[in-house]
């Protein structure tokens, strides 16, 4: 069927022809008393960020969450934020286009001139641009990012900690990804298996990471306090089944003068699974 734009290609603007006249109007839905409510989409809570890629100089463009416009309605026992609207963890990863840079967004534009020399050298030589989402981002291009903030974490010679915290996001986007599943797929077991496999690969990549990362770094670590690091630390040996690190971590927590309450009462949750996973053996 003719659009009746359709003919601007000859102006040029061809990709145009296919703009809706009018601003799509939001989604109406009902309320449990039926009332129409209005739905808040996702793109209803990104904007472009920009940044100044620390290695070739060009101007990235990045979605980005609104601070304080979603709402948090819990957290994982290791510590994975979900949102109501969106799932932000998979607006964290920047990625340079032209040249291949890319990190989380707290590291991206910490590089110094000898790790942008090691990532011309190493990834800019043969990095082949890719087409980028310029409203969404879904999960598999999110992993993308991340992947190539975990390579260029490991080129520059990064900190453990910071591939640690990539390994960590990288699993939670595949939690994500997984609980996004549509479970009357026919491929819908078989899928959650290959992303819960491959989530278990990060986790334990992210704890060894921050392991090695408590040996040799000060804090903040990723952001974190110690007492945070070893209750992160405490859950991913929980859930990698690595029970005498998490006992130890654990009980350094709740001996620990330092932290508060809140974090004790996490760490007495997690005693909980653990003493449940000990059982089951
Ligand atoms: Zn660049």
């Amino acid at each position: 069927m003719a659009g009746i734009l359709d003919g601007l290609g000859q102006f040029g603007l061809g990709n145009l022809e296919g703009a809706s006249i009018f601003e799509q109007p939001k989604t109406a839905e009902k309320d449990a008393e039926g009332n129409a409510v209005e739905v808040e989409k996702e793109e209803d809570f990104l904007f472009d960020k920009k940044y100044e890629c620390p290695v070739c100089g060009t101007q990235v463009t990045a979605r980005t969450v609104r601070a304080g416009k979603v709402k948090l309605v819990g957290t994982d026992i290791d510590l994975r934020p979900k949102y109501q609207q969106v799932d932000v963890l998979k607006y964290d990863a920047i990625c340079c286009n032209k040249c291949g840079y890319a990190a989380l967004s707290r590291y991206f534009p910490h590089c110094t001139d000898k790790q942008a020399k090691m990532v011309k050298e190493q990834i800019s030589i043969s990095y082949k641009p890719v087409q980028q989402s310029t409203d969404l981002y879904s999960y598999d291009e999110a992993l993308d990012r991340h992947k190539l903030a975990l390579v260029g974490s490991i080129v520059k010679k990064g900190q453990a900690s910071e591939r640690a915290y990539i390994c960590l996001k990288s699993a939670w986007l595949l939690r994500g990804k997984r609980e996004s599943l549509d479970p009357s797929s026919p491929d819908y077991a078989k899928e959650t298996k290959e992303l819960q496999d491959q989530e278990d690969q990060f986790l334990l990549n992210a704890l060894e990471g921050f392991k090695t990362a408590i040996q040799s770094e000060g804090f903040p670590m990723a952001g974190m306090d110690d007492t945070t690091v070893s209750y992160l630390i405490a859950a991913l040996a929980t859930e990698c089944h690595q029970t005498d690190v998490a006992s130890k971590m654990i009980a350094q927590i709740l001996t620990s003068s330092s932290a508060n309450a809140r974090i004790k009462d996490k760490a007495r949750d997690l005693k909980d699974i653990l003493m449940q996973e000990l059982k089951k053996k």
